[in-house]
């Protein structure tokens, strides 16, 4: 069975989410090739290291079925890999500073096993791969494959080439083939929830980030081959799917029809599936939030009344310098507007503390902003300069004390928001998909329409189902109820 394994970061922040949904994340069984004279051949072992956001979990399960069919089989500890890959993040200084402390000691581990005379290639997949390619190699040479994201579909041929004897490769190039179109088909074993790619890049350049370096421009997936990618997962037994994208709601890919289709058009192609139960997307831009999206939030019975919708700032002064191209006003009337359709939508949001030149006031605004907004969750950063990006060059950097400060002001009123929403569900009944069972005994974990955990005591053949749960207790991060009935 090949796992992909992540790295969390920050206590309150999306990995939390991510280490969640990990957790029922399973992989076949890899059936190794019978060689020649009948015999089994040992399988290979691979280890993957998942940093960052979804969209890294998602590029993490499609290396690890393209490796299953090569007949490697997992291992969750990088001792005994033949392959360790690790699929990095580099939106945060911190991010990419851990994929260097952690190939120090596959380093070691890789010589340490090449004493017993075995091989281990090391691969750094993802954004640092991306951002930073042929450096990462003059930093760390034990490293075999520098691998950019686009490119991971030719995992086999470059190990193959590897293993032919070539130095060490460095693959960042953008290339013409859709990598899509040559991976190998879904083969996640059962599951409850999946993620799915949609769309890709980004072409906004907010001068904090670095997507549009590491990840290119906005690049949309067909519908065709989503509808497809969706079904098999399905019939796996998926009964909730989150749609990803660096900018989601941007998403125009190619219909059924040959024409362009917006979000909401591939939303309501994808509810039409049946069997499945639940639709989520992530992560949105407020420019992009159209009115078909709006009113598929108002009409769409299998889109969950979740959305994650990043302002980074409450100060207009600081979005301009961002680059956002939205103020605080119109993201508090585009809010109110989804709420018009949508009244009990869980509202969830990315902040930015510590932007250069953010002044005491602004971050006064930022807390306003948030106090109005009243958001059911949120994820919030200190600004990290990163290099290439203008931000990173900008006059008024931020002293790290002083982001620390609004950054612990801030969590206290995003906190205080987690524990009202919660709060409020005390009493109700909520429609539950139960995913997996829970540590205790008797009990199954489940999702609320509004992504919140839930825990009530019930028969594990509920796993897949939506059930009714009156919530009893409420804790920052968690719910917990006893089952009223099937629905
Ligand atoms: N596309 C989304 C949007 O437009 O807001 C955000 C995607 S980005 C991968 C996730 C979040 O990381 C951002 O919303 C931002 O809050 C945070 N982030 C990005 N660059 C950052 C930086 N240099 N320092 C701190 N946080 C950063
Ligand atoms: Fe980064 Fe999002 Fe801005 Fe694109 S829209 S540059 S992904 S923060």
């Amino acid at each position: 069975m090949v796992r992909a394994l992540t790295h969390g970061r920050l206590p309150d922040s999306r990995e939390r989410i991510l280490l969640d949904d990990l957790d029922q994340t399973h992989f076949d069984e890899a059936s190794p090739q019978a060689e020649p004279d009948g015999s089994t051949p040992a399988a290979k072992r691979v280890f993957i290291k998942t940093f960052g956001c979804q969209m890294n979990v998602y590029d993490s399960e499609r290396m690890s079925e393209v490796l299953a069919a090569e007949g490697y089989v997992e291992t969750d500890t990088p001792d005994d890999a033949d392959l360790a890959i690790l699929n990095t993040c580099h939106i945060r200084e911190k991010a990419a500073e851990k994929v260097y402390s952690d190939l120090g000691r596959l380093r070691d581990i890789k010589s340490a096993r090449a004493k017993g005379g075995k091989e281990t290639l090391i691969t750094v997949a993802g954004c640092v791969a991306q951002a930073e390619g042929e450096e990462i190699v003059r930093r760390a040479p034990a490293v075999d494959l520098v691998l950019g994201s686009q490119s991971y579909h030719r995992l086999p041929e470059l190990l193959g080439r590897l293993r032919g004897g070539e130095a060490a490769l460095v693959e960042t190039a953008f290339p013409d083939e859709d990598k899509f179109q040559a991976l190998p088909e879904r083969a996640t074993a059962k599951a409850v929830t999946a993620f799915l790619t949609v769309q890709e890049g980004c072409d906004k350049f907010c001068t904090f980030c670095v997507v549009p370096y590491t990840r290119g421009m906005e690049y949309s997936r067909p519908v065709a081959s989503l509808v497809d990618e969706a079904q098999r997962l399905v019939q796996r037994g998926v009964r909730d799917i989150t749609l990803l994208g660096q900018n989601v709601n941007g998403y125009h890919g190619e219909g059924l029809d040959g024409a362009s289709t917006t979000l909401a058009g591939l939303i309501g192609r994808l509810a039409a599936i049946e069997g499945l139960l639940r639709i989520r997307y992530m992560t949105s831009h407020p420019r992009d939030m159209s009115d078909a999206l709006i009113e598929a939030h108002a009409r769409e019975g299998k889109l969950m009344p979740y959305l994650h919708l990043p302002f980074q700032s409450g100060a207009d002064r600081v979005l301009a310098a961002m680059n956002r191209k939205h103020t605080a006003a119109n993201y508090l009337a585009l809010i109110a507007r989804i709420r018009e359709g949508r009244p009990d939508i869980a509202l969830s949001t990315d902040i930015i503390v510590g932007f250069p030149g953010e002044t005491d006031a602004d971050f006064e605004a930022t807390l306003a902003l948030v106090r109005e907004a009243d958001f059911a969750h949120a994820f919030s950063f200190k600004y990290s300069p990163r290099p290439g990006t203008p931000a990173a060059t900008m006059d008024g950097q931020v002293p790290e004390e002083v982001k620390r400060q609004r950054l612990e002001r801030l969590q206290e009123v995003i906190d205080a928001g987690y524990r009202r929403f919660n709060g409020a569900c005390v009493g109700k009944r909520l429609p539950v998909l139960f995913e997996k069972v829970g540590r205790h005994a008797g009990q199954l974990v489940g999702r609320s329409p509004y992504l919140q955990l839930v825990h009530a005591v019930a028969d594990p053949a509920l796993i897949g189902h939506v059930v009714d749960v009156e919530i009893r207790t409420a804790e920052p991060n968690s719910l917990s109820g006893v089952i009223c009935g099937q629905s």
